[in-house]
């Protein structure tokens, strides 16, 4: 078994290390798919000069080790949020994450990747409970009047659980037996009592992010030679916040920085402090939340595109209500991936595999698909990485509202590739100047 993502497992292009006293127009911390879709955003909409800085590869942090399900969705409830922020508000953000689907797929396009990211045909989830199946319902009608793709809904022909459904939700699912709902869902696990299936291409697609990364900085290096200058192994342990310019600390030197952007993601094992009070500026430390969460993959018996996912709500996977699964031809083999188990961690996430978490999590993968499918797959890949959720549950893409020379476009991670494309798009928009009108996803005040 390999302990790293199948992402990893190609050599790209490597970059030099930081040696020196060095000044930047703009620096990007972090090179994910947040900064280096930045760099581009940045690159193409504006004229600015760009530095792009990280502690360790190109695309070796949460985007070398996610499950690569790119899609078009906000982590946070739909109804919360138009209760929180209205319809328009809430209608806008999903509009800019749906423009950020779009702008992946030509992004793709443009830098001639066509077989990176490509819709599934087919997608199920499975509930355990009438409670999430309805929850999901509700989210799903509000989500299509938002622009979102069209589920059928099937729940099991049970009297007992006929008793438990409001009348105003009737008319959006049909009845099925148990045999069908487990169809429906190609599992042979008999707690599933209902199915949200999709038999259309999908807005979600499996990708490899380390690959996307390394092929747009090869295509910005075409046009832009002179405007960007990547480093990698170059861990930042400091940043001086000021007015005029950030100083940022490492190992060789410093860097001075008019811009700085933090697409940091969930680490936090760097110091931020105000140059003049040389106090601790624990604005973004404080919201970030980061887990860490374990993935695998083996090899599939399935040739067709599908994703799954499975929302339980019962003892036995207390500590992971939520597993999906994607399956991908790729050639020569069908490889299937799955993911579900993660840990939160209220300090910064070690940097490393932990080692009971790995073992809990590699226990949990063998008894879930033995019971959802009766299969003892041999895993190939085992892997984990590190996500970072802000206390809001929405991004921060933006300007901080105490630096004007300060930006953020990170946080939310479990769902971050497409958030990461519509943010930098957005980034690149104010930092040349226009005016955008307010965001759920605008960084809170201090
Ligand atoms: C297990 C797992 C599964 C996931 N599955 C999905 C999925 O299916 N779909 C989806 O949309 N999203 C998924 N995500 C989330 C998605 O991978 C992330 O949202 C996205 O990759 C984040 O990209 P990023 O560029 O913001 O962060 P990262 O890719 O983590 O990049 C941040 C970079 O900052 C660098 N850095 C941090 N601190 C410093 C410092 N002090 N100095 C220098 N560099 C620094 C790091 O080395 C890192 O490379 C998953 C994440 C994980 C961990």
């Amino acid at each position: 078994m390999h302990f790293n993502s199948p992402w990893q497992d190609t050599n790209y292009k490597t970059w030099p290390s930081l040696t020196e006293n060095l000044q930047a127009e703009v620096v990007i911390l972090g090179a994910g798919i947040s900064g280096v879709a930045t760099l581009y955003a940045l690159l193409t909409q504006t004229n600015k000069k760009v530095v792009l800085i990280d502690k360790g590869r190109v695309a070796g942090g949460a985007t070398g080790n996610n499950a690569g399900l790119a899609v078009s969705h906000i982590e946070r409830p739909v109804d919360e949020l138009i209760h929180a922020f209205g319809l328009e508000k809430t209608r806008e953000a999903f509009q800019e994450i749906d423009s950020g689907w779009n702008s992946l797929l030509n992004l793709h396009e443009k830098i001639g990747l066509h077989d990176n990211l490509v819709p599934f045909q087919s997608a199920s989830l499975g509930f355990t409970s009438v409670e999430s199946f309805l929850d999901f319902i509700k989210a799903n009608l509000i989500r299509q009047k938002l622009g979102g793709d069209q589920w059928d809904f099937y729940l099991l022909d049970s009297e007992q659980i006929k008793s438990q459904i409001p009348p105003e939700f009737t008319p959006y699912f049909q009845y099925r037996t148990h045999p069908q709902i487990l169809s429906e869902l190609h599992v042979v696990d008999t707690s599933y009592m209902a199915a949200a299936v999709r038999t259309q291409p999908i807005q979600i697609g499996r990708m490899n992010g380390v690959r996307f990364c390394h092929h747009l900085i090869d295509y910005l290096y075409t046009l832009f030679p002179e405007r960007f200058t990547i480093y990698e192994n170059s861990r930042i342990n400091l940043i001086e916040l000021e007015d005029k310019h950030h100083i940022l600390h490492h190992a060789r030197g410093k860097l001075l920085a008019k811009e700085l952007i933090l697409c940091t993601n969930g680490y936090k094992h760097f110091r931020i402090i105000d140059k003049l009070t040389q106090q601790d500026f624990m604005h973004l430390h404080n919201a970030i939340i980061p887990r860490e969460g374990y993935l695998a993959t083996y090899a599939g018996n399935s040739r067709v595109p599908h994703a799954n996912a499975f929302f339980r709500d019962d003892k036995i996977y207390r500590d992971v209500p939520y597993w999906y699964l994607s399956q991908l031809p790729s050639h020569p083999h069908s490889i299937d991936l799955i993911g579900g188990p993660e840990f939160i961690y209220p300090t910064p996430c070690p940097e490393n595999f932990s080692e009971q978490n790995a073992e809990t999590s590699l226990k949990l993968f063998k008894q879930f698909l033995k019971q959802t499918y009766n299969i003892t797959p041999t895993f190939d890949h085992f892997w984990r990485g590190v996500m970072g959720y802000t206390q809001t549950g929405l991004r921060w893409v933006g300007c901080d509202s105490h630096y004007s020379n300060l930006w953020y476009n990170l946080g939310c991670n479990g769902i971050g590739i497409v958030p990461a494309i519509s943010g930098a798009y957005r980034i690149a928009k104010l930092m040349s100047g226009m005016t955008l009108p307010s965001s759920l996803f605008d960084p809170p005040a201090k």
